[in-house]
């Protein structure tokens, strides 16, 4: 149903389920991403990273989205 579906999920992460996310132009432009690694073997390179999260309200955006770990707004 969201995006947090697709993620892998690893509690230890702080996604938190939230219904109602805020606008990413109030919150995940402000934040800095952290990139979803397949596993740790490829988590010294951002271009491994299969996503980026926002560590407040848990959207992911692609590689097209980011830049340097914060979202590209257009
Ligand atoms: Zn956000």
């Amino acid at each position: 149903m969201s995006l947090l579906s697709k993620l892998f999920g690893h509690a230890d992460q702080g996604y938190s389920l939230v219904e109602k996310r805020p606008d990413i132009l109030l919150c995940c432009v402000n934040e800095p991403l952290m990139p979803r690694w397949r596993g740790p073997d490829v988590m010294e390179d951002d271009r491994n990273a299969l996503g980026f999260v926002c560590g407040k309200c848990g959207r992911e955006f692609g590689h097209d989205k980011v830049h340097e770990r914060r979202v590209i707004v257009s």
